[in-house]
């Protein structure tokens, strides 16, 4: 097999009989083999099981009875359940928790046939820039093992990326998809708020996330959006907004209407080579006969800062259920109940975590919840207005998906405010519920991935991916 296929790819071979899912599943488990013990990238790795279920999807195809993503070998984040799997949100708090139940996306991946590999390292609890926040050690960018692959699905993109699978599940909830795409050269997919649902995704911020995909191009992820995507009646959040067929809906060859930033092209944080490549590619895009205009979005600077007390105030509360009584990890022979609870949260969660249920804790308080929970809702629903507004003159907005290319490891982890600056491209479209997509479009001059992040208006999925499948195909290099 051909390293790094795509899934079509795969399946013409599946469907020919030039390949079995049997043989497609040993060539990632040899790939994981080879390169996990550096990378870290997956926490679990199912090999027997996966062996087993290929044969069973091999037979299944045989018959011509397979489901619609046969063969595909997906990896999943440690945020979402898989029955009597282990999940420990990259924690230690969940010590020995196994899933009792399928979160929903895997039950619908598993009803057509894909195959569950392993089980992806991330930032704990979903929070993080970088991947270094695991309890289980950083995962390693592939292109330069020196850099991080960004956070905090960083496992899910260095499995697509060093194609130990052909893809993986993650989550978004401030650019935990789309950063780490672009840090390690792959598709990554925020749809739409509400699109998918999160039934049996362990909660951080839960206005907020989004289940992602990570692909080596934009057909694989159209397709398995539009399995895992759609009505659930056990998650009341999510839209009965009928699911495109979005993998035939590809085909782009209109001229359209594209803004972008001007305060992110003069933002101090950008690094330079990240815009002139950002310019050269709207550069492009004039070239090729779209009308692309800057244009000002005035409350961008307080994305940032929105997204920090929101999603910190609703962590600390979504945190508040591991407490050593009913999941995972108890500290041993404690004195009495109180100081079991707090001895087990105390050493049960890293650093990171505690730092935000403190300041989540302290923005929902009885004297700052109004400054600060409160005017940030406020100022959330302005920010997600006026965006909505600026889609309504454009067909699509553009911007580098992160201020930097993969920085080294260690680099900015002293420093909890560098790190959050590296979600200063990803939040906008979080805060607003919009759906997303990072494409890898160039490399700098160490040969670390760039990526280019499309934004538009809510549901409009099937644009979105034609318009980045355009993009990945006439303006990447
Ligand atoms: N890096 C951001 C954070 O630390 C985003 C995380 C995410 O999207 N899960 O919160």
């Amino acid at each position: 097999m051909q390293a790094n296929s795509t899934y079509q790819q795969i399946r013409q071979q599946l469907d020919g009989g030039k390949i079995t899912c049997a043989e497609v599943v040993s060539h990632y488990l040899t790939n994981i083999r080879e390169k996990d013990t550096e990378l870290n990238a997956f926490l679990s790795v199912y090999d027997k099981e996966s062996i087993q279920r290929a044969k069973e999807v091999d037979d299944r195809l045989s018959r011509g009875k397979a489901g619609k993503l046969a063969g595909l070998v997906v990896g999943i984040k440690d945020v979402l359940c898989y029955a009597d799997h282990p999940l420990q949100c990259g924690s230690k708090i969940l010590d020995g928790f196994n899933s009792q139940f399928n979160a929903t996306v895997v039950q619908r991946l598993l009803d057509e046939d894909a195959i569950i590999i392993g089980r992806n390292n991330c930032d704990e609890f979903a929070m993080g820039s970088s991947c270094e926040n695991s309890a289980f050690g950083p995962v390693k960018n592939a292109d330069n093992t020196n850099r991080v692959p960004g956070g905090s699905s960083g496992g899910c993109a260095v499995a697509v990326q060093a194609d130990m699978c052909t893809v993986s599940l993650g989550t978004d909830t401030g650019g935990s998809v789309r950063q780490p795409a672009s840090f390690c050269g792959t598709v990554g997919l925020k749809p739409t708020y509400s699109r998918i649902s999160r039934h049996g995704l362990a909660a951080y911020a839960s206005t907020f996330d989004v289940i992602g995909i990570f692909s080596n191009d934009i057909r694989d992820a159209a397709l398995v959006l539009e399995v895992i995507a759609g009505d659930d009646e056990i998650d009341s959040t999510v839209s009965k907004k009928p699911v495109s067929k979005y993998s035939d809906e590809l085909d782009f060859d209109k001229k359209v209407k594209i803004g972008y930033f001007k305060e992110i092209v003069e933002s101090e944080a950008i690094n330079e080579e990240v815009r002139d490549v950002f310019l050269e590619k709207v550069e492009q895009l004039k070239a090729e006969g779209h009308k692309v205009e800057e244009i000002s979005f005035p409350l961008m600077k307080y994305a940032l800062p929105t997204y920090y007390i929101l999603t910190t105030a609703e962590a600390s509360s979504n945190l508040s259920r591991y407490d050593g009584v009913k999941y995972g990890y108890r500290i041993e022979n404690p004195k009495n109940l109180e100081s079991m609870l707090k001895m087990t949260r105390s050493t049960g969660f890293g650093h990171e975590v505690f730092r935000r249920i403190m300041l989540g804790t302290f923005v929902l308080s009885a004297s700052y919840h109004d400054a600060y929970y409160l005017k940030a809702q406020k100022v959330r629903r302005k920010i997600k207005n006026e965006l909505e507004e600026l889609l309504l003159d454009y067909d699509f907005i553009v911007l580098p998906t992160a201020p930097s290319t993969a920085f080294e490891l260690g680099s900015k982890t002293e420093d909890p405010m560098e790190m959050y600056l590296a979600d200063l491209f990803t939040v906008q479209a979080s805060v607003a519920g919009i759906p997303a997509i990072s494409v890898p479009v160039a490399r700098d001059k160490d040969g670390m991935s760039i990526g280019l992040q499309i934004m538009n208006k809510h549901f409009e999925e099937s644009s979105l991916l034609a318009f980045g499948d355009y993009v990945m195909s006439s303006i990447a290099k």
